[in-house]
């Protein structure tokens, strides 16, 4: 595989070589306290006010405060304390400062978040309002207009982790001027680093947060601007660090390392600039809208960040876009970070009032200010690459394929031949998608009820109306239906392979065998399928990285199985020590178990991307009753 392409720089970025080299320094060489009053203390206090002066000016910070902290996180609580023990104070004198917490209904969660557990720690008692955005994700001025005059602190990013969308900054600011508001404005200035002109001092901003990991500084080092004048209340307290507004020893490494970001941003060389990465982003969008035609952007451009796209293809969810950029080696996400391990659909563009497939198959592409127009061939290539390998059909081979489609916790099951295919109970939310996936593979999906003409007998001696596909008979019993294989109109209980929909157990026994594949149309004992001689084989074999090589040098006949999508196989086929896998994805799996259970000595060895459906497929293969197969603990991430 080619090495990776990253893009998703708002998630975080590689650490520039400079700031690298400047930690390692930090650690190595200039490893001293710069509490100590001794030369090699000096030296690392050196590099701690050498940083600061920097960020006061690439911030424009003027006479406000510029903290070190661990990140954007810690800021954004000290800058939500300072603000909430202020208006606790101001209160007890008398003074009326509001009942709103107003925060951006985009705003990153730690803001919203921060602010229900401070107000209910201070028992500040002031109501969270959620201040609504437009549909280009910007901020609803006429709202917080009439929310302004009740508004104890007001929170609103400077530009989106999600869509890139840029806040009307100036229109906020002249609104809470001309209602009068006294309340703190919060500005989470995260994704506005690098990004976009800074001038701190000169606004009505009180506090803005930044984070060093955003910008190509490591993780763990951030920065809290505080306006002079506005009020503070140390979240840490100890060794009185930072003028006794941040106790603890700093961190040297990642201060010496945004220390050599900030001197990049004001040499100025080392990131490109708006219009540039402007250029960049539309070669990007053209190649997304050439590689998926039916792409729709989620936030216009003129409005959002040009590092920043968010996009979704209708009838394509955002797992199987994420896990076929992942297997072409392109890293992207599902909106933010945090969120990625909720398969939720993103609040973000919930609240810009997005249909939910746009916000639930929402994909966030995401570069850096160090991109250059290499790296956007290498990544327009690649994404090329993956329009291409989306439109592999899934339905290859078979004869008939037997295909599980998952939706609203059910299964329904699709068997199909070259031009035809036949949908069994399909959950109903993923009619849609099965009609486009049909569409695009060109098959024709077939009426059961108009296509019931020719008839087979069973072994109980009924007759069943039935359709020809792929060679095979699929007939239609009361309570479900049998696949299989016919002989002079007669279908013999040991010619079934599958039996799908929940057959009454007395009519199973008598026209099918104890062999045959069980398709269910929800999990029974939390499969999908199973064989009713199927006896508990265990759990799944797991098999280590470190161990895979030994195990497959040992059993030369071991079948490799990549249970990955067949798009996700065709944007990166996966080879693993040598040997290419020969994909079934886990939506085929109960179409080839048979031919496996066929030889139960030969060790079948199930690898996906991250473990997950190879420990599924091991699992359902062991249980069908095949002691020998494995799951690649890891998967191919780790490989
Ligand atoms: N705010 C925004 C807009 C972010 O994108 C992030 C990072 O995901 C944060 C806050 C939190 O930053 P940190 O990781 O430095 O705590």
């Amino acid at each position: 595989m080619a090495s990776d392409i990253y893009l998703d720089a708002n998630a975080t970025s590689p650490v520039l070589p400079s700031a690298i080299a400047a930690a390692v320094e930090a650690m190595e060489a200039q490893f001293g306290n710069p509490s100590s009053s001794h030369a090699t203390g000096l030296r690392a206090r050196r590099i701690l006010d050498t940083t600061r002066a920097r960020a006061r000016r690439v911030l424009g910070a003027g006479p406000g405060r510029v903290l070190f902290t661990s990140g954007a996180t810690e800021g954004i609580q000290t800058a939500v304390l300072s603000a909430l023990v202020a208006v606790r104070e101001r209160r007890a004198a008398g003074e009326d400062c509001g009942d709103l917490l107003v925060y951006g209904a985009t705003e990153h969660k730690a803001v919203s978040e921060s602010l229900a557990h401070w107000n209910r720690l201070l028992g500040t008692g002031l109501t969270l309002l959620a201040l609504p955005v437009d549909a280009a994700g910007r901020h609803r001025l006429d709202v917080l207009r009439d929310l302004a005059p009740r508004a104890a602190m007001v929170c609103t990013m400077a530009a989106n982790n999600e869509t890139g969308a840029i806040s009307d900054l100036d229109g906020i600011a002249r609104v809470l001027r001309e209602s009068g508001s006294k309340a703190y404005w919060m500005v989470d200035c995260v994704q506005a680093l690098g990004k976009l002109p800074l001038d701190l001092a000169n606004t009505r901003i009180d506090y803005a947060p930044f984070s060093g990991h955003k910008l190509h500084a490591p993780k763990g080092i951030g920065i809290l601007y505080v306006r002079d004048g506005a009020p503070y209340t140390p979240l840490m307290i100890g060794g009185g660090q930072e003028g006794g507004q941040r106790s603890g020893t700093e961190n040297m490494a990642g201060i010496a390392a945004l220390g050599a970001v900030l001197a990049a941003l004001e040499e100025g060389t080392t990131f490109r600039g708006h219009a540039e990465l402007a250029a960049m982003r539309d070669r990007l969008a053209a190649t997304l809208r050439d590689a998926f035609p039916a792409i729709v952007f989620n936030a216009p451009f003129e409005h959002t960040l040009p590092t920043t796209l968010n996009f979704a293809v209708p009838g394509v969810s955002s797992k199987d876009l994420l896990d076929l950029f992942d297997a072409a080696g392109v890293r992207v996400s599902a909106g933010s970070a945090c969120s990625a391990a909720k398969a939720a659909p993103s609040y973000v563009l919930d609240a810009m009032g997005l249909p939910l497939w746009r916000s639930g198959g929402a994909v966030r592409l995401s570069i850096g200010p160090l991109a250059d127009d290499a790296f956007v061939d290498a990544a327009c290539a690649r994404i090329r690459h993956c329009g291409e390998a989306l439109r592999a059909s899934r339905f290859k081979d078979g004869s008939p394929g037997v295909m599980q489609v998952s939706g609203d916790g059910r299964y329904g099951w699709i068997v199909f031949d070259a031009t035809t295919c036949v949908v069994i109970d399909p959950p109903r939310d993923q009619l849609e998608r099965i009609a486009a996936l049909a569409r695009d593979a060109g098959l024709r999906v077939l009426d059961v009820d108009v296509a019931d003409h020719a008839t087979v007998e069973l072994d109980d001696g009924s007759h069943a109306p039935c359709i020809v596909i792929g060679g095979a008979v699929l007939a239609r019993l009361p309570d479900g239906w049998l696949l299989g294989d016919a002989d002079a109109g007669h279908l013999r209980r040991t010619a079934v392979r599958h039996v799908f929909g929940a057959v009454d157990a007395g009519r199973l026994a008598r026209v099918a065998h104890d062999g045959a594949v069980i398709c269910h149309g929800a999990d029974v004992d939390g499969l999908a399928w199973a064989t009713p001689r199927a006896r508990d084989g265990g759990t799944a074999g797991q098999l280590h990285q470190d161990t895979l090589d030994v195990f497959l040098r040992r059993h030369e006949d071991a079948l490799l199985v990549d249970v990955r999508e067949a798009f996700e196989a065709a944007a990166g086929p996966m080879v693993l020590h040598g040997r290419a896998a020969r994909n079934v994805p886990l939506s085929r799996l109960a179409e080839h178990v048979a031919g496996w259970l066929a030889e139960p000595a030969r060790p079948i060895v199930f690898v996906c991307r991250s473990g997950n459906r190879s420990a599924k497929a091991a699992t359902l293969l062991r249980r069908a009753g095949h002691a020998q197969a494995w799951t690649v603990v890891g998967g191919l991430a780790l490989a």
